[in-house]
């Protein structure tokens, strides 16, 4: 365990750029790859034009890195943090047809391995018990994605916990069910006459992995949460760029997303710098994450790049999102 140790000791907020390789209709269109990196030195430059090239330097996933890799390093140190009350948040972010979805579809699946394998192993008979919730927010509203797209509200309990209610958590003891139910959510998200990825850009996707445990230790009284691990497949950060759109749904869409990652970035920036006032209600995203970010918090943000010329305007948006927030 020295990558949890390291986690330990590590900041509050990691933020971690990852390239996608070029795909063939890049490929086709003569598209070239205009990201070079130096992974040992964290090194990334964009290529805009022979002549222009703008340098950045963050922790940097080359295209080579398998999804394995990105969980092996990113979200498998997190998870026996769980067990003791920490809240973990792991953000995908980017344009639509970066990589987010690509990026966060396996890891609440691993993660649910190992936590299941902890509750067996190192935790064994000790009343820990795991639930899955999924849910997307979409123009500022939250739809259930495990029950029908079922319009949900939040609210806030006594001791500032977030209360979603009645948001459908299944409790989960073997993997094969974990994975019905993110295919079974991922598939409730991108319904509609358009293209999955059409759709689903413009909503951010949340995936709830709960551990409770009840009072007692045994399964006898209701489980009260101990920790909690959250994957959030944010919408397309183009989206936000919306905003004049001719179409009034568009806009409202846009300026709803534009608002929702302006927040996050806000939050993300006061709780990295031990500032006291975080400002959570800029949105129904950061108000939903709330919880997550107080007390013993970890969080993630995965940042997705294309490596395409065609994309140069909006990888350079996101370098700059990620460079404001780290
Ligand atoms: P987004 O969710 O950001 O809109 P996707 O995850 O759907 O983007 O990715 C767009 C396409 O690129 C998909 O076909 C996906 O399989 C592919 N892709 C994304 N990232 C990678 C990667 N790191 N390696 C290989 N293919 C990738
Ligand atoms: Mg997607």
């Amino acid at each position: 365990y020295i990558s949890l140790l390291s986690f330990n000791n590590y900041q509050i907020f990691r933020i971690q750029v990852r390239k996608r390789p070029l795909n063939k209709k890049e490929f086709a269109k003569k598209e070239e790859d205009i990201i070079a990196i130096e992974p040992h030195s964290n090194a990334l430059t964009v290529h805009e034009t022979k002549l222009q090239r703008h340098n950045f330097f963050y922790a940097v996933l080359n295209e080579d890195v398998s999804n394995d890799e990105v969980y092996f390093e990113k979200v498998e140190p997190i998870v026996p943090l769980i067990f003791n009350r920490t809240k973990a948040t792991c953000f995908a972010y980017g344009q639509t047809g970066s990589g987010k979805t690509y990026t966060m579809q396996p890891l609440p699946l691993k993660a649910s391995q190992d936590i299941l394998r902890l509750t067996l192993d190192t935790y064994r008979n000790q009343g820990f018990q795991l639930f899955v919730s999924f849910f997307e927010i979409y123009g500022g509203k939250l739809f259930d994605l495990l029950n029908d797209r079922k319009k949900l509200c939040m609210r806030e309990d006594g001791k500032q916990q977030v209360c979603i209610v009645g948001l459908q958590e299944y409790r989960v003891s073997n993997v094969e069910t974990v994975r019905e139910f993110i295919e079974k959510g991922n598939s409730t998200r991108s319904t509609g006459t358009t293209g999955a990825n059409e759709e689903s850009s413009r909503s951010h996707a949340i995936l709830q992995l709960c551990v409770k445990r009840s009072a007692d230790g045994t399964e006898t009284k209701p489980a009260r949460l101990v920790g909690k691990l959250s994957f959030i497949d944010l919408a397309g950060s183009e989206r936000g760029a919306d905003t004049t759109d001719n179409d009034k749904q568009t806009r409202m869409e846009g300026a709803e997303i534009n608002k929702s990652l302006l927040a996050l970035k806000e939050c993300i920036r006061a709780l990295d710098s031990d500032q006291g006032h975080i400002p959570f209600r800029g949105s129904k995203l950061t108000e939903v994450l709330r919880d997550s970010f107080v007390g013993d918090s970890r969080t993630v943000m995965i940042s997705c790049i294309s490596p395409s010329s065609g994309s140069c305007e909006h990888t350079l948006n996101t370098l700059r999102y990620a460079d404001r927030v780290k």
